[in-house]
């Protein structure tokens, strides 16, 4: 089959979270089993830009309602990544710093939108799929179907994956001008409650709709910000599937981040190596447990409360606890993360910022992973936690549900909770530095556990087939 991804996110060419993580995989491993997959994405100004060689593909222009822009289609040279991969560069919109968080965020993903479909116009055959990933491209299922510039693609499969439903790239009507002309009477195809909004309208339109888990699926149906009565009349057509770990880069064996590579054997020395490193680094005390934070500080994560959970925990604890946080999101969060170093000196430290290095040698050198969020679609970092032997203590929500068990219940790994609450968050410390003081052997077994357990993509890329076979 010939798929297509259409995302803002793909790692190694730009990362903000896991959907880069995802779409950096996927394909991969789809093309591994015999299949096709490509993915097409907006020209940033990355550093995998640079360095790597480009052949142009196509060069368009088009005007939308009055909005004149020309466009290029550049293919990396070397399939560098496994799979075919292209850029859509459109001068002045698309080729920024950053992924997201400018003002004309809504203009520059509809501008993205229209040139792919421009250029696929354009092809001789028609791709087998269409799979598009979150909202960023979410309109592209409507204007397949109904707008005319595009009729001749109108029997393309497309398949939505929902990697975050909290945002949803809501549009006011007055911003429908980036649109191509399409059948007015399908407006209701595009709209949630009085605005366009691209996610509930890929939902509506798209033939197939996944979700990174089933347990997110099942929360979207009462938890799915203003979305949830979609979801309720939409679960026919929606189906839970669980990411993977990309073994290329999430392995403590090959991993070419750390200095001592490990597998379940040597675990307890691989680990502590790269503890020894983390902690001379951050001025921690490598005897005590250190529990890490890695991830986005925003609302989603529960990051807000992780200033006075560590504050009371480590009071609690005596200070026989030490803490590292790796992240970057709300102003006043990493203020208060930053104010902790002076208050535990050598039992505390934060790093504010994105380091796709140090947060390899975190996951490897801690002992434990905290993930308290309020929603967790399917979550990674507690699956890469698990792959280096690090044990993760996470709220009882989306992904997480799926992929941790309690290390109360039988052959359990992990630390669960039920709360995203400070109280919640500082009992699940007590357990793990308990584990950690009194039950090394226990600990010990957990990690060697983990690290076996098979999150690998081969079981869920043969479900995304089984998807796109059911739309043949
Ligand atoms: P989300 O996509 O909601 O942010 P996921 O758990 O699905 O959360 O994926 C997060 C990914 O982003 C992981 O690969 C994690 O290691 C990475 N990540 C998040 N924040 C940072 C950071 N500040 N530095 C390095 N990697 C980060």
């Amino acid at each position: 089959m010939e798929i297509i991804h259409l995302s803002a996110e793909c790692y190694p060419v730009a990362k903000a979270g896991g959907l880069g993580d995802v779409v950096g995989a996927l394909p991969k491993y789809q093309t591994k089993m015999g299949h096709y997959a490509k993915v097409v994405m907006p020209m940033y100004h990355t550093k995998f830009l640079n360095t790597h060689e480009w052949d142009v593909d196509f060069k368009g222009s088009t005007n939308v309602n009055g909005w004149w822009f020309d466009f290029t289609v550049i293919k990396e040279k070397h399939n560098t990544l496994g799979f075919d991969l292209f850029l859509i560069d459109i001068n002045g919109l698309l080729d920024r710093d950053s992924i997201y968080g400018y003002t004309d965020d809504t203009q520059r993903f509809c501008g993205f939108q229209i040139a792919f479909l421009n250029w696929l116009n354009h092809w001789q055959h028609k791709p087998d799929i269409i799979h598009c990933h979150d909202y960023h491209v979410g309109l592209i299922p409507f204007m397949i179907k109904y707008c005319y510039e595009y009729n001749r693609l109108n029997d393309i499969p497309t398949v939505l994956t929902i990697h975050n439903a909290q945002y949803q790239g809501w549009m006011g009507w007055n911003q429908s001008n980036f649109i191509p002309p399409f059948d007015s009477w399908k407006s209701g195809l595009l709209e949630w409650e009085d605005d366009i909004n691209p996610l509930a309208s890929a939902v509506k339109n798209a033939w197939k709709v996944t979700t990174v888990s089933q347990s997110y699926l099942e929360e979207l149906r009462y938890n799915s910000n203003g979305l949830e009565a979609l979801f309720e009349y939409e679960k026919g057509k929606c189906t839970g599937i669980l990411n993977g770990i990309d073994d290329d880069v999430w392995n403590p064996e090959t991993d070419k981040y750390l200095e001592t590579n490990y597998t379940a054997d040597d675990v307890e020395e691989g680990k502590q190596a790269a503890k020894g490193m983390l902690c001379k680094e951050f001025n921690l005390d490598a005897e005590k447990p250190l529990i890490i934070f890695i991830g986005r500080l925003v609302g989603e994560k529960a990051a807000d409360l992780l200033p006075d959970a560590i504050t009371s925990a480590m009071y609690t604890m005596q200070g026989n606890v030490n803490f590292l946080i790796l992240g970057s999101g709300e102003p006043h969060v990493e203020w208060q993360l930053q104010q902790l170093i002076n208050t535990f000196p050598g039992n505390y430290n934060s790093m504010i910022g994105y380091s796709e290095a140090l947060s390899h040698l975190m996951y490897s050198g801690s002992d434990f992973l905290l993930m308290p969020s309020r929603v967790e679609p399917c979550g990674l970092n507690q699956m890469y936690a698990m792959k280096y032997g690090t044990v993760p203590m996470v709220r009882a929500t989306g992904g997480l549900i799926d992929t941790v068990t309690d290390m109360g219940d039988a052959g359990g790994w992990g630390i669960r909770f039920l709360q995203a609450s400070i109280g919640d968050i500082v009992h699940a410390t007590g357990r793990a530095v308990g584990l950690f003081y009194d039950d090394k052997e226990a600990l010990a077994g957990m990690r060697k556990h983990m690290m076996q357990i098979d999150n690998s993509w081969e079981n869920s890329v043969h479900q995304y087939i089984s998807v796109y076979q059911s739309l043949k």
